[in-house]
């Protein structure tokens, strides 16, 4: 018999399942809607990113099939190529005045905007000073661009200070964090963080992927919420949670956008998103703009659900967005905390090592401005029931 050189691979996969991290894909039967079907059982979901229920939204679908009817399913090549359509280069304006910055560069994902952007402006002659927290995309961008990667601890301010302050004055160095952080829910220290970066000529960057929809005036992002607007360099957002369909962006001065048509390596060697998406997101700018209620629906469930965690006693940790975890330790007992939710009807992932720390393993949900309170009192009554059963309570 030939010998399997992806043996290793089993060998890995068994050492997953003993350490009880082992996890299968649960898969969705119907919409993205607060409450589906979820390997065959009803559930409330508070697992998705869709804060907004813009994935099913009625002016969203019919954009994207009158894209389809009228342009195609796909763009045929690269931007730099023959892939560019005029609705690419709406979405781009649209995205541009909604942000209030020159110019916009659409990537096909989040992940490839930040790992594109960071890698196509960094030489290996820079440094990036990055937050300990920030999203594995912004880190790879980083690994990819081969500068020298400083990282502060979490919103340790002082501590990226010091880091700037003790590199040579004419190195170029990018300080870049989340403007939301993905798995604990709690919001970066972008005004201080611009202060430092102002201080010591640093090229400043957000990633704003669960702020964009959310957080500012009509979900135009934390720099929108601060008041920053003009002192971020470089913000990303991203068009695959709230917006509702697939993709992220950078906005920033036009020669920044040019740079990224140039040199962005996902711009310039993968096929850009079919009509279908452009025109969605088009339609989620229109609704961001006109139907801010939706945002403020989306923050009365998040204040009534975290509020409802911290009464049960839940350590959720410290969440100020619609993202609370449910911090429980170990990872084998959030996972069969996440279980044993799914069982009840629940469906809130279970997130363990390497996502988070290893003694932080947690049970994260994600409400939505879709979820009516009944769902979200289901929700809690299941959580309380559980977090008594399994001890955590
Ligand atoms: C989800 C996420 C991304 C990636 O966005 P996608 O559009 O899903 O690729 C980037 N950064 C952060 C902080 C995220 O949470």
């Amino acid at each position: 018999m030939r010998h399997d050189p992806l043996g290793y691979l089993a060998t890995e996969l068994d050492s997953i399942k003993q350490q009880g991290l082992y996890r299968r894909l649960r898969i969705l039967e119907g919409e993205q809607k607060p409450k589906t079907t979820v390997d065959h059982r009803q559930v409330v979901n508070l697992s998705s990113n869709n804060y907004l229920g813009l994935t099913t939204h009625p002016r969203l679908r019919e954009a994207a099939l009158e894209a389809t009817r009228t342009l195609g399913v796909g763009s045929g090549s690269v931007r730099t190529i023959a892939g560019t359509m005029d609705i690419h280069m709406e979405l781009e304006r649209r995205l541009a005045a909604f942000k209030k910055t020159e110019a916009v560069v659409v990537f096909q994902s989040g992940f490839a905007a930040n790992a594109g952007t960071v890698a196509a402006v960094l030489t290996k002659d820079d440094v990036v000073v990055s937050d300990e927290l920030n999203h594995a995309s912004i880190i790879d961008g980083s690994r990819l661009s081969r500068a020298t990667i400083k990282v502060f601890p979490h919103k340790d301010v002082d501590a990226a200070r010091r880091i700037v302050r003790d590199l040579p004055a004419g190195q170029r160095k990018l300080l870049i964090t989340d403007g939301v952080f993905s798995m604990d829910g709690d919001v970066g220290a972008v005004p201080e963080l611009c202060a430092v970066a102002e201080e010591y000529g640093c090229i400043m960057m957000v990633d704003d992927a669960h702020a964009s929809g959310v957080f500012g005036r009509n979900g135009r992002g934390t720099i929108d919420h601060f008041g920053m607007h003009g002192r971020v360099d470089v913000q990303v957002g991203t068009l695959s949670k709230a917006i509702g369909a697939l993709g992220g962006y950078v906005a920033g001065s036009r020669a920044l956008i040019e740079f990224l048509y140039h040199r962005a390596r996902p711009f310039l060697f993968s096929t850009s998103h079919p009509p279908a998406v452009a025109a969605a997101c088009i339609a989620a700018v229109d609704v961001l703009e006109q139907e801010p209620q939706i945002i403020e629906r989306l923050w009365e469930n998040t204040r009534f659900f975290k509020a409802g965690l911290q009464a049960l006693g839940f350590n959720t940790g410290l969440s100020e967005s619609p993202i609370t975890p449910v911090i429980a330790g170990e990872g084998s007992l959030a996972m069969k905390l996440s279980d044993r939710l799914f069982d009840e009807g629940v469906f809130a992932q279970g997130i363990a090592f390497p996502t988070v720390a290893r003694d932080k393993a947690r049970v994260r949900t994600i409400v939505t401005a879709t979820h009516t309170r009944d769902e979200l009192q289901f929700a809690l009554d299941v959580f309380g029931k559980v977090g008594r059963e399994l001890g955590i309570l």
